[in-house]
């Protein structure tokens, strides 16, 4: 077994004798072969191989190989974006009728894709806060309930998911739970250590870590047992007309059905494919992944605490600080450092977190995190826009919340920057 910065840096693709060094960009939507018959078996999932890009590419492979193996898995795929990713997990087990317990601290763009886009796919949600006690929790399943979500720390109201708790649940009542490891990534946290079945990503964020390249990954733990629970999930557990008559789980066991549905049936119908160029770009940011997660997480970690003894802020939330309300779940899941995101509120509210944000001079405003660069957003007038103040609540994101992701530049360089940007608030 080897370490986490050496699956960073080494895993996904080894080349033969005389191969390239760095993953082939295999810039091809087709592969060629002999005989029509040889093309029959790969439609067939008879035998594994290429044959058009928006099912499998080597270079896409290479790298979400190494996201599996980073993450503890058995199968992964990459997604166009974490959108896709989200949209892709869990209608590859729900659909029309079917139902979804998840924690209501998400992203934006999750909360609208499941509260409003899903819903009139005929999904129900119910939202729970993810500090509800055990019996609530048990309260919202439902007979037609086919999983539970959550985001490992959540962006941006930085809550940390209790996952064995939520694990617990989901398994009491037989079905799997996802967790979106988006903020610590697997150098900070491995969710399928705690019980999760399948995690996903939005790699735009820390794991590309250079602004270059919207991308997504779903990986299965392979640990969830879809013939246990066959009348639950029919789409893993019964031919698939569409595909030839396959019945996924029973051809691909518990490692492999949960992603070869997602490709064979979810991706050939809605072909929300990461190109082998982002691929390329996002396994460059995953062989750093190791050292800039440290870096972001010692700078959060820092601006934190500057922030929480600063007379103009009046609130900060992260994970690493004591008497946050996540703190002792961070100490339990997030051991070596949570993230390089802070949320505070600026005293004055609204106004001033604006002007605030508008007097930074290193810090740009972007509607983006998990960069190298630092930058910053306010949530409630941009990302979270669509939401009632209720649902803003229970996301966990007040009106005066300002949003700082921490790069990796040097952390005085930072603080510098936020103090002067403060002083002119006066
Ligand atoms: C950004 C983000 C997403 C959505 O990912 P995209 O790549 O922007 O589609 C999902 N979950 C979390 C936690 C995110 O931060």
């Amino acid at each position: 077994m080897t370490g986490i910065g050496t699956t960073c840096v080494q895993a996904g693709y080894t080349p033969g004798n005389g191969e390239p060094r760095q993953v082939p960009i295999v810039q091809s939507t087709t592969f060629r072969y002999e005989t029509g018959e040889q093309m029959g078996w790969l439609f067939d999932l008879e035998t594994s191989g290429y044959f058009y890009t928006r099912l499998a590419n080597p270079t896409s492979d290479a790298v979400a190989a190494k996201i599996a193996a980073l993450e503890g898995g058995t199968a992964a795929m990459l997604t166009a974006s974490g959108q896709a990713a989200s949209f892709f997990s869990i209608f590859n087990l729900a659909g029309q009728g079917d139902h979804i317990v998840a924690s209501s601290t998400l992203y934006g763009g999750t909360f609208n894709l499941f509260s409003v886009t899903m819903a009139q796919m005929g999904i129900e949600f119910t939202f729970v806060p993810p500090n509800c006690t055990d019996d609530d929790l048990d309260a919202a399943f439902r007979p037609t309930t086919k999983a539970v979500f959550g985001e490992t720390i959540a962006n941006p109201a930085l809550v940390v998911l209790d996952i064995e708790r939520f694990a617990a649940a989901a398994h009491r009542h037989g079905v799997p739970l996802i967790v979106d490891n988006t903020f610590p990534t697997p150098i900070h946290c491995r969710p399928f250590e705690w019980g999760a079945d399948i995690v996903i990503h939005s790699t735009t964020k820390y794991m590309d870590g250079h602004g270059a390249a919207v991308g997504g990954c779903i990986v299965d733990s392979g640990h969830f047992d879809w013939m246990a629970h066959a009348a639950t999930f029919p789409g893993l557990t019964t031919p698939d007309e569409s595909y030839h008559g396959v019945t996924y789980a029973e051809r691909f066991g518990s490692a492999g059905a949960f992603i070869t549905k997602a490709t064979a049936h979810l991706m050939r119908d809605f072909g929300a494919v990461q190109s082998p160029q982002n691929a390329f770009l996002l396994n460059l940011g995953l062989e750093t992944l190791h050292l800039r997660m440290r870096r972001h997480a010692d700078n959060g970690q820092a601006v934190a605490e500057h922030l929480r003894d600063h007379p103009a802020i009046s609130w900060v939330t992260y994970p690493g600080l004591p008497g946050d309300p996540s703190y002792n779940l961070a100490r339990k899941y997030l051991p070596d450092g949570s993230c390089g995101v802070v949320s505070f509120g600026v005293r004055g509210g609204r106004a001033a977190g604006q002007a605030f944000m508008g007097n930074l001079k290193l810090a740009a405003i972007e509607t983006h995190v998990a960069d190298a660069r630092t930058c910053c957003l306010h949530p409630a007038s941009t990302t979270h826009r669509q939401m009632t103040d209720a649902e803003l609540a229970a996301a966990g994101v007040s009106p005066d919340l300002v949003r700082l992701s921490c790069g990796i530049e040097d952390a005085a360089d930072l603080i510098a920057d936020l103090d002067q940007a403060l002083a002119r608030l006066e």
